[in-house]
């Protein structure tokens, strides 16, 4: 290809990324890239392995769409890894302004709603409470590393920035970082690029505190990885606190085992989905603080219906609270399924296993459940096993196949049988049918 159309698609291509990336993105990861003007295929040339790894990781597709992909999948597309050529031509990247935002501002601000004191805490959630609270008093002291896993939405960097906070009140000396693993490879490629690497690692290795979050993002960037692997081992090597939070936990991780091995060192705790009361204090606390006056009963109204994470409580108090202060209501049923109803989830209904059915069937018609399983055929014993057999079809959503096999291996036609018997009976008789009645309240209740 002439030289000069490689220039121009290069500035084509430069035009297209632009609007596929924000402006940091770009300025960082874009406009450092060189084309090789002489070369008849396109030739990106990056300055380190690095740069090249995450555009093949980032931008793949990007990349595809533009200059096509080979016979593997590819991106049509050479790298070169070299210093610049400061060619008249090439125009150099231009220098990052101090006043663009970027994850290498070392300076920290903690999200000043994450605190522990606005951190609710109900069973899912005290275990791990307590150990950032034991973190946050003695850094390097307790459990360290400190790693904390769970889904999203829970409460993970909420406490990151509740234990920087409480450091940053309580050990005014301790040098702190908190950062995101995505933020840690930015500005490790930022320090590349301005050849400061030692700078930067002289940085992160001499914290006496350093919160990770989102360790997630380091899977599949083996280079980065071992950087990052290196300063864990150096700052728990000298007991400087690390907390790390991830949506998985260690051994889930792609990682090295090396990684893998040093995050389980310390203390492993997870974060799970609050239960229906931890659900309402949140939502009466969060309501508090937007001074939205919220009665317990619809608390427990929306917490019943809204239960996979507390981003979305805090989403549906949020909604409300604009509904009710610009419409000037209060917040009653009806202005919550107004509002909130397309938020809603539908109740699971409650798990009901054979083991549990069994249990009830056996003390309503005194039969023991070893009896129930069994293949005896005293009439009584028939009896209650059909009714209980009855009730599985008619209140577990699983396949026949493996309601029977919970039976101990009976026949999809045994079921069936069993279902037709006991509804014909059920409408002759009306004591049975009341039996039948209290049994499957109790089961359901
Ligand atoms: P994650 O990092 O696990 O995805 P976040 O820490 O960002 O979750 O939490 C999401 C939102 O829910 C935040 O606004 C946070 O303040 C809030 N939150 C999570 N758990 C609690 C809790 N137990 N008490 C109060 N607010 C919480
Ligand atoms: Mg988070």
């Amino acid at each position: 290809m002439q030289e000069k159309s490689m220039q121009s698609l290069w500035s084509e291509f430069l035009q297209f990324m632009k609007t596929r990336c924000t402006p940091v993105e770009y300025a960082n990861w874009i406009t450092p890239i060189q084309i090789d003007s002489s070369s008849e295929m396109p030739t990106l040339i990056v300055q380190n392995v690095f740069m090249r790894e995450y555009l093949l990781d980032n931008y793949k597709d990007e990349l595809i769409q533009f200059f096509g992909a080979d016979c593997k999948g590819h991106p049509k597309i050479f790298f070169c890894v070299q210093e610049p050529k400061k060619k008249a031509s090439i125009p150099s990247p231009k220098p990052i302004s101090k006043k663009q935002k970027f994850p290498f501002d070392h300076e920290i601000k903690f999200n000043e709603n994450y605190t522990f004191d606005n951190f609710i805490e109900g069973p899912s959630n005290q275990f791990i409470k307590s150990a950032c609270l034991g973190v946050a008093s003695n850094p390097g002291k307790s459990y360290n590393p400190l790693f904390i896993h769970g889904g999203v939405g829970l409460g993970k960097t909420h406490l990151l920035h509740a234990i920087g906070h409480r450091i940053q009140k309580g050990h005014k000396k301790l040098r702190l970082q908190c950062i995101t693993t995505e933020g840690f490879i930015n500005d490790l490629v930022y320090h590349l690029r301005n050849k400061s690497v030692d700078k930067m690692k002289r940085f992160y290795r001499t914290l006496d505190v350093f919160l990770v979050d989102d360790m997630q993002f380091l899977q599949n960037r083996l280079n980065f990885e071992e950087e990052f692997c290196n300063t864990f081992e150096i700052l728990i090597n000298e007991n400087k606190q690390i907390v790390i939070a991830s949506d998985k936990p260690p051994g889930q991780l792609k990682l090295s085992e090396r990684m893998v091995a040093r995050m389980e060192w310390g203390l492993v705790a997870h974060i799970g989905t609050p239960d229906l009361e931890t659900r309402v204090a949140i939502l009466q606390h969060k309501a508090k603080q937007k001074g939205l006056p919220l009665s317990s009963s619809i608390a427990f109204y929306i917490a019943e219906h809204i239960y996979n994470n507390v981003r979305q409580l805090e989403g549906a108090i949020n909604r409300l609270g604009a509904f009710c202060q610009l419409m000037h209501l209060d917040a009653t049923e009806e202005v919550v399924d107004q509002t909130l109803g397309e938020m809603f989830q539908l109740i699971p209904s409650k798990q009901i296993s054979v083991d549990h059915i069994l249990h009830s069937v056996s003390s309503m018609f005194n039969v023991s459940e070893s009896d129930l399983r069994s293949s005896k055929r005293s009439k009584e014993i028939a009896t209650a096993r059909q009714i209980a057999m009855y009730l599985a079809k008619e209140l577990i959503s699983e396949s026949l196949t493996k309601i029977g096999s919970a039976f101990g291996g009976k026949k999809h036609s045994t079921l069936i049988h069993a279902w037709k018997k006991i509804s014909n009976e059920m409408k002759k008789n009306e004591k049975l049918r009341r039996q039948i009645q209290m049994t499957r309240h109790n089961i359901e209740a």
